[in-house]
């Protein structure tokens, strides 16, 4: 599904004294239906791996290619396109609207997409009860819990039907029951198809995964895939 080649990530480039190699010539095949985790210490590079994927930065040498589409070739608009439509993003500080109810945070990706209202309320009262949720459509989010937020957030990623889940420490700001309870949810997900990629530091967290990834300073150090149960 996807397939990194000798990715370098430079970030300050051409300034001698702050010039960061932030990836380096870093190869990684993710096939399709893979839960993994990305872990590493704090600078490692996890972020910028994570934005890589997801579309969110460029990169200065390599080749990324997400089924049969070389990503850095498409122009701005593609790519704004291919991002919308392929993934769906899950971050620790949630990123939902204050203003707007769940339900209208999880209406954005569609309203972007000039999906009909009718259309729009059937993908997400059946998301919403599919995270236990339905009864917070009409909620702000500062009413809800910090997992109540994150299940928010994860029907909003979930709304276009992306191939791939990107989550950038998607139980950093939960206790860890919470934490366990919204990874159990991807792992849900994970289950009935979806592709996910979870960034953490926490072993805990990166357990539920069936891959996990090390990095270490821009370079990946180990890559180990559990038996399956
Ligand atoms: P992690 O998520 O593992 O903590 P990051 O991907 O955020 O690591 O950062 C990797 C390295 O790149 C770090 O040394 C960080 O300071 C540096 N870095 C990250 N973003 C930027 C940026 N926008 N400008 C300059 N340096 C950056
Ligand atoms: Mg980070």
């Amino acid at each position: 599904m996807i397939r990194l080649n000798n990715i370098k990530k430079i970030y300050n480039k051409g300034s001698k004294e702050n010039e960061l190699i932030a990836l380096n010539d870093l190869d990684l095949e993710i096939s399709e239906g893979e839960f993994l985790a990305i872990m590493g210490p704090s600078g490692s590079g996890k972020t910028t791996l994570l934005n890589i994927l997801g579309l969110m930065d460029s990169f200065d040498q390599g080749e990324y290619h997400f089924f049969d589409t070389q990503v850095e070739k498409l122009n701005r608009k593609d790519m704004d396109k291919f991002r919308s439509q392929k993934i769906g993003f899950v971050f620790q500080q949630f990123m939902l609207l204050p203003d707007y109810t769940v339900f209208e945070n999880a209406e954005i990706p569609l309203r972007a997409r000039n999906i009909k209202r009718s259309k729009r309320k059937e993908i997400i009262m059946k998301l919403l009860e599919q995270v236990g949720m339905e009864k917070y459509a009409k909620t702000i989010p500062s009413r809800l819990s910090g997992g109540q937020k994150q299940r928010c957030a994860i029907v909003r990623a979930l709304v276009n039907e992306p191939d791939l889940i990107l989550a950038d420490e998607p139980t950093g700001a939960l206790d860890r029951k919470t934490g366990q309870e919204i990874m159990n949810l991807l792992k849900e997900l994970n289950k009935k198809g979806k592709t996910i990629i979870v960034v953490t530091h926490d072993p805990t967290v990166a357990d539920k995964a069936d891959r996990i990834i090390n990095l270490e300073d821009g370079r990946i150090i180990s890559d180990i895939t559990k038996e399956k149960e």
